[in-house]
């Protein structure tokens, strides 16, 4: 018997986590046609609701029902990462706890393993009910990213992904605690195949994500999968060096031609406003990559584990 981990991360999600093993189970007869066992692990990412009671009684009822609780929230990554770490599966899929990555969809994604794919990736195809201004800079990310970063990073993709075990373990070879699993992915390559869904809007409770929470993480994603900013500051360098040589030029040549009439602190001080701007802008971008590498390089546990059944 082959077996299939299911990983969903939680976060105060104690009125979605039946419905979500409604909805999961109901897979159950497609894949034991296929000879496929199901285990489910709910990462409890330090919830401050009743997951981990919720998910308690579902394991009285089912034995291939897991928990594993996290000491305090460490983000959907860590929950990521650690279900990884937890699933013995020959196959694994990430779902959300909100039913807005549909398990009705497990087995049309199955069949493209069995058609020969490593993994199956998802991405919606419309952001409907998400408020515009989020839409926006989330579409400006992914355009940004497509031209600075050598990895592929798709528009749209969920973390709604089935993958063979070779997949898996090619993840889990990346312990860095730095983690943007949508970079990881495709960073690591195998042959994958995209499903596009349509956006379902969350079933109870509310987003864990407020806009801040995503900028930060959309930070973590450029400074983790690209150098180009650190580039940049050094471009503005040789460009400002450039300007100030043929500024020298200039200001020679007029006092040779016409004198030295003494004129032109404004500009001065726009000048010297501006770069000493790009300047802390720099400092402000190295600042990024050290604090990543500061944070990288103290090896803490990517998540702690308070209870796990
Ligand atoms: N989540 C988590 N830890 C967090 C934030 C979110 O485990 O710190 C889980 C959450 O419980 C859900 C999934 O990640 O199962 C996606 O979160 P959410 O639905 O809030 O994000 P959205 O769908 O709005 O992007
Ligand atoms: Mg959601």
């Amino acid at each position: 018997m082959k077996v299939l981990s299911a990983i969903v991360p939680c976060y105060n999600e104690e009125d979605n986590i039946a419905d979500f093993y409604q909805e999961f189970i109901k897979n159950e007869q497609f894949f034991g046609e296929k000879e496929i066992e199901l285990e489910l692990w709910y990462i409890n990412d330090g919830s401050k609701d009743q997951t981990a009671a919720a998910v308690r009684k579902l394991i009285e009822k089912d034995g291939r029902v897991h928990l594993l609780s996290f000491s305090r929230n460490f983000g959907k990554e860590a929950a990521i990462y650690a279900g990884l770490e937890k699933a013995k599966g020959d196959y694994v899929v990430f779902l959300d706890a909100d039913l807005q990555d549909p398990p009705s969809l497990l087995p049309e994604m199955f069949g493209y393993l069995e058609k020969g794919y490593d993994s199956v990736a998802t991405r919606r195809v419309n952001r409907k009910g998400e408020p515009p201004v989020r839409s926006f800079f989330a579409r400006a990310f992914y355009r940004l990213m497509r031209k600075i970063s050598q990895t592929e990073i798709m528009d749209g993709a969920r973390d709604y992904r089935l993958m063979t075990r070779p997949v898996v373990d090619a993840i889990l070879s990346m312990p860095e605690y730095n983690r943007f699993s949508k970079g990881i992915f495709g960073w690591v390559g195998f042959e994958t195949k995209w499903l596009e869904f349509e956006n379902i809007e969350r079933k109870k409770g509310e987003t864990k994500w407020s806009f801040w929470k995503l900028f930060i993480y959309s930070l973590e994603g450029i400074t983790a999968f690209s150098t180009a900013p650190l580039a940049f500051a050094a471009f503005m360098g040789v460009f400002f060096c450039v300007a100030a040589f043929v500024f020298i030029v200039f200001i020679i040549v007029r006092k040779l031609i016409f004198g030295d009439p003494t004129s032109g602190w404004p500009s001065l001080v726009c000048i010297i406003s501006l770069i000493s701007g790009v300047q802390l802008f720099c400092l402000g971008i190295l600042g990024q990559y050290l604090a990543k590498t500061y944070m990288e390089v103290k090896r803490r546990p990517i998540y702690l584990v308070k209870e796990e059944i």
